[in-house]
């Protein structure tokens, strides 16, 4: 069965909006998320344009900070700085990838852990791996809304995660194998230096692909019912469309439909449910998280 992540958003989007109406009644203002862009790479400003419009369609004030590739770090350091002195303010995001020249983790670290939205200060990853999460990040926290919205249950459940990144894989590890509500599942990281990928699918209830690799799972890595969320996003040439191009996931869709319980697709699967899920812990922070 297809999951439709672009329905469950439009759903959770309307709890947030009234939740938002409450919430500006309380502060006596919108909610406000800036986001930083440094330079103009293309799937990034199509991220934050999209970050942007949703955060106007739920009541939340959305502000882009725009710098050039060749900024120095300590304009940005200044720029977080008086984002997170700034009572009006109650969420940073900083779009990632920043420019190579740039030191991510610095920039990071610069940003005021409560007002960390995208859940990836030191402080946050901690209180995440500690099982008791301030802020999640979006797209894990996303996956895991879709299980509980669609009435999977995933204690003891077999799931393999392929990718390790700070914002996906990791995260969505800790919270799958963690004592949470929803959780308590038996998870194995999976990535690039993984010895015979299928030999881990073969055996999992459900699958996560989160690598940008395009196809990287097949009908033939899978057993019949397993469920699969795909969160790669890929491009590939395709002439017959005006932008040259279309969208793809790690997931070889047509094959692997055939033998899922469930799926995600790519567009309208994962993407949608992360812009959702940032406006939720926007939401979070200007309710004033602990
Ligand atoms: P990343 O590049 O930081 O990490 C990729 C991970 O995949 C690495 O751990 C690497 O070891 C692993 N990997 C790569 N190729 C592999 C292979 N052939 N076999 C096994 N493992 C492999 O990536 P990321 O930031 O986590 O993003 C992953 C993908 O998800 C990208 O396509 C990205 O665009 C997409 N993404 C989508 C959303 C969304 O909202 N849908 C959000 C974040 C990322």
């Amino acid at each position: 069965m297809l999951i439709d992540g672009k329905e469950i958003s439009k759903k959770i989007l309307k709890e947030i909006s009234s939740d938002l109406r409450q919430i500006s009644k309380n502060l006596g203002r919108q909610p406000a998320l800036s986001i930083i862009l440094i330079g103009n790479n293309p799937a990034s400003e199509t991220y934050v344009k999209a970050k942007i419009k949703t955060c106007n369609e739920v009541g939340i004030k959305g502000e882009l900070i725009r710098f050039d590739v060749n900024v120095d770090s300590k304009i940005l350091m200044k720029e977080i700085d008086k984002l997170n002195n700034n009572s009006e303010v109650d969420g940073i995001l900083l779009q990632l990838p920043v420019p190579k020249n740039l030191d991510e983790r610095e920039l990071i670290e610069q940003i005021n852990p409560l007002k960390d939205v995208d859940g990836l200060t030191a402080e946050n990853i901690g209180f995440l791996n500690s099982g008791a999460p301030r802020f999640i990040p979006a797209t894990p926290y996303g996956i895991m809304e879709i299980f509980n919205r669609i009435g999977v249950t995933l204690s003891g459940k077999k799931v393999v995660i392929i990718g390790r990144s700070n914002i996906v894989g990791r995260p969505l590890f800790s919270l799958m194998s963690g004592r949470g509500e929803n959780s308590n599942s038996t998870v194995t990281l999976c990535h690039s230096y993984t010895e015979n990928l299928s030999e881990f699918t073969l055996q999992a209830d459900i699958i996560i692909a989160a690598t940008g690799s395009a196809n990287i799972v097949d009908g033939s890595m899978i057993k019949e019912g397993a469920i699969i969320i795909d969160v790669g996003i890929n491009r590939v040439d395709d002439k017959s469309r005006k932008s040259g191009y279309r969208l793809i996931g790690d997931v070889d869709f047509k094959n692997v439909n055939k033998k899922a319980s469930y799926i995600t697709p790519v567009p309208g699967g994962v993407g949608p449910m992360t812009i959702t899920m940032l406006m939720k812990n926007v939401c979070n922070a200007a309710k004033g998280v602990k």
